[in-house]
């Protein structure tokens, strides 16, 4: 299979030629026609397997296709949350490769440096934001950041998060989220505490394991 098989729009196809990415790896195949069809998702993958771009690639076009159907406003529109800053700048470098040809704005987030820059970054604007837990709901509780319009939500190693004590502030998160929204929910491990907080948080998922 080839990324041309995917349903994929020119600008995303274009920027993946640039990547040197001709096939798409097993959780690609599997998941972005499913993220594409507007379905949740429970994928068990580990680092490695290409999850980023499994993930990033269908969010990057339909918001690109959403956008051009009705030109919105600058609200944060999708959320990707993960444990770490390495991880989430990993996912913003991804973002900036495969949409750098949709016009859509990305911005990372994360704790132990000053907010200044990224409190300037977001009134910006942000299509697509990447954040771990903790300095995300700091700006939120600060009313830097509204999550009112997220209509993806992304969850990047969900078992790492829950072993790192995030999920109080991940639940805080999610429940200032719309409850209208598409969810992808990414983890290594499925243990029975992930599983309980996938149920409560996807709706009708897809499963894709590699
Ligand atoms: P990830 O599992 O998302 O951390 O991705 C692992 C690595 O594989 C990253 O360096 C990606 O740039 C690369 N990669 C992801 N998908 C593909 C693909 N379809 N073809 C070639 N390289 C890829």
């Amino acid at each position: 299979m080839l990324f041309e098989d995917l349903k994929l729009i020119d600008p995303i196809l274009k920027a993946l030629k640039t990547e040197g990415y001709v096939q798409p790896t097993p959780i690609q195949q599997q998941a972005i026609p499913i993220v594409l069809q507007r379905k949740d998702l429970l994928g068990c993958a580990q680092t490695g397997t290409g999850k980023t771009a499994a993930f990033s690639i269908p969010l990057l076009q339909l918001l690109y296709q959403d956008r051009t159907q009705h030109k919105e406003q600058k609200t944060i529109k999708a959320l990707i949350l993960t444990p770490t800053r390495e991880l989430a700048i990993q996912i913003d470098e991804s973002l900036a490769a495969y949409g750098r040809h949709t016009g859509l704005k990305h911005l990372v987030i994360f704790g132990g440096v000053s907010q200044n820059p990224q409190t300037d970054a977001l009134k910006r604007g942000v299509d697509i934001l990447v954040a771990t837990p903790g300095r995300l709901l700091d700006l939120v509780n600060q009313r830097f950041i509204s999550l009112d319009h997220i209509k993806f939500l992304i969850l990047d190693e969900a078992d790492r998060m829950l072993d790192m004590g995030f999920v109080h502030d991940v639940k805080k998160i999610i429940a200032k989220v719309p409850s209208r929204r598409q969810t992808l929910f990414f983890s290594a491990t499925m243990p029975k505490e992930i599983q309980q907080l996938a149920d409560t948080i996807l709706h009708k998922p897809e499963k894709v394991e590699v």
